[in-house]
């Protein structure tokens, strides 16, 4: 098997903690008997600096031609100030997920004991872990309906919340086959009660769940949801749901767990991946290009290699070399190994190129 994958580093940070999670890649490529081609672009400010657009037309082919996208953050200040459509992440970000036609935003919220510690929420509540997924849908709803404007005389304003039959199974289908992967317990969240959006949304998982028998489907108001996520999180296995909902969801659950140097975020399209028998994605720690450490060898690398687990495991359909790197960042922070975001006060902080170098040996040793 033979894969081609497309790094795009960006800034700050990006270029340091995509190094990182190209590494595992070639490692999980070394032990698990595939072949990957990297090549890399320019996104974000630097592409910007060289090429006078964050999202360049080479780069935005390249990514069409690949098996799946691995991505560091974009963004500094010195970019602040440039209209929209060049800032980093509106010029980039936005219109690179919208051209590959991703839809689905897959935002997992893992709490590793080891660092129960760390997290916002009572060591009762977090003492056995936690490990939930959001799946949000990402180009439908309010963010994008038509019409969106504001009055002629400026006092009122109108946004326009929109979805299609179609829209919602393709969304809720990738909600059943995740929970399908895991522990088979899907919640379909909306706002059934005001929203005739959420009616849609409700009727159309109930109508598709016969079609995932081993999957428990239930249904929770967003309220309630975000209530539930700091009350008791345990309860979740999979969350599915809508674009507004999901954006302040998956920020809520991934809170949770700790330090955003931990969170891995996956973006996925409907079409196969060429070679691969997965789903084309993009794949990209939640964090940004934290231009306050970046070049210092002081980023936490474990959000971007949980990212390249994630790609292994849904665009290149290769669920033992997944579970291979998950479990060797697992054993990096069961031993006590900690970057400085997540190290507790007094305990000595690895680099960006040590804990790296960590969790590829206990990926060899696993
Ligand atoms: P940020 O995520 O870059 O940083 C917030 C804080 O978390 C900082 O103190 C930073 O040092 C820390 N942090 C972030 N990632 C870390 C890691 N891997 N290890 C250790 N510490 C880490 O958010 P911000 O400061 O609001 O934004 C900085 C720039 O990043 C802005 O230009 C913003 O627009 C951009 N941004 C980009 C993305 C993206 O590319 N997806 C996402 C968010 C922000």
């Amino acid at each position: 098997m033979h894969y081609h994958i497309v790094l795009l580093p960006g800034d700050g940070i990006g270029p340091e903690v995509t190094a990182a999670g190209a590494q595992a890649l070639e490692k999980a490529a070394q032990m698990h008997g595939f072949a990957l081609h990297t090549e890399t672009a320019l996104i974000g400010g630097c592409a910007y600096d060289a090429a006078g657009h964050p999202l360049p037309p080479e780069t935005l082919a390249l990514c069409r031609t690949a098996d799946a996208v691995l991505l560091g953050a974009v963004g500094g200040p010195q970019y602040d100030t440039l209209p929209a459509h060049l800032r980093p992440e509106a010029g980039a970000l936005l219109p690179l997920r919208k051209e590959l036609g991703l839809f689905a935003n897959l935002r997992p919220a893992r709490l590793f004991p080891a660092l129960a510690a760390v997290s916002a929420l009572r060591p009762e509540i977090t003492a056995q872990g936690l490990d939930l997924l959001v799946v949000r849908e990402l180009t439908g709803g309010i963010y994008f309906g038509q019409p969106k404007a504001r009055s002629a005389n400026g006092e009122s304003a109108t946004d326009t919340c929109t979805y299609s039959r179609t829209e919602i199974e393709r969304i809720l289908h990738t909600g059943f086959q995740a929970a399908q992967k895991r522990a088979k317990r899907l919640c379909s969240v909306d706002k059934a009660n005001v929203l005739e959006t959420s009616r849609l949304w409700r009727e159309t998982a109930v109508k598709l769940a016969p079609q995932y028998p081993g999957v428990e489907l239930s249904h929770m108001l967003v309220d309630n949801c975000a209530m539930q996520l700091v009350r008791d999180p345990r309860q979740f296995d999979v969350i599915v749901t809508e674009n507004m909902f999901g954006d302040i969801l998956s920020d809520e659950a991934s809170m949770l767990t700790g330090s955003l140097g931990m969170l891995p975020s996956a973006s996925l399209g409907s079409h196969s991946a060429a070679a691969a028998g997965g789903v084309f994605g993009l794949y990209e720690p939640v964090h940004g290009s934290a231009p306050d450490i970046a070049g210092k060898n002081a980023a936490n690398p474990l959000a971007a290699i949980l990212s390249a687990a994630m790609l292994l495991r849904h665009s290149l359909a290769q669920p033992a070399a997944a579970d291979c790197v998950e479990k060797a960042v697992a054993q990096a922070l069961h031993d006590g190994l900690r970057t400085a975001d997540i190290a507790e006060a007094g305990t000595k902080a690895l680099g960006t190129r040590e804990m790296t170098e960590a969790v590829l040996q206990r990926m060899q040793a696993a």
